[in-house]
């Protein structure tokens, strides 16, 4: 079902709850089942089956069996400031990765990882998703992203191609 819009300016387009993405050798559960638009999922979904889950079984040989991403849609302004710009999160077009589990059971935390592998791991999702996403900020970034890596693809200005990636 569709957020209502809003007069602040929130709302989705085309809704969709992303529950699990096709990656080889199975299917990645997200739990937190993702109110997103259509056109981030796929994006998203491209990402994690292309990066996140091979990289996976490249570095730390296990299967990525889910990913916390968090709600998604979420109809407030950048930082909950009054009069701010509006978040993408109102959009639908962001998520906060929080954590990935493996098919072993480990789980790797966004913000504390423990051992060089896990941690290379992330440090190469977190760097390829420059590539896939206009914005990808923290964790650490701002109270909203303190523990978690947001992603999104909000277009920064009239430039398709800017990017913020710290
Ligand atoms: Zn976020």
């Amino acid at each position: 079902m569709a957020p209502p819009a809003s007069a602040e300016g929130c709302g989705i387009d085309a809704p969709i709850r992303l529950s699990s993405i096709i990656a080889d050798g199975g299917a990645v559960s997200l739990p937190d089942r993702p109110l997103i638009a259509c056109e981030f999922a796929a994006v998203l979904a491209d990402y994690v089956r292309l990066v996140v889950a091979p990289l996976g079984q490249a570095t730390l040989h296990a299967k990525v069996a889910a990913i916390e991403t968090g709600p998604g849609y979420d109809c407030r302004t950048q930082d909950r400031v009054a009069g701010a710009k509006i978040s993408a999160h109102a959009k639908g077009l962001a998520v906060d990765f929080m954590a990935i589990t493996l098919a072993d059971k480990r789980r790797i935390l966004v913000d504390r990882q423990t051992g060089a592998d896990e941690a290379s791991y992330f440090r190469a999702i977190r760097t390829a998703a420059c590539g896939w996403f206009t914005t990808v900020l923290g964790p650490g970034a701002d109270a909203f992203h303190a523990n978690n890596m947001h992603l999104d693809i909000e277009q920064h200005g009239s430039s398709v191609s800017y990017r913020i990636c710290q």
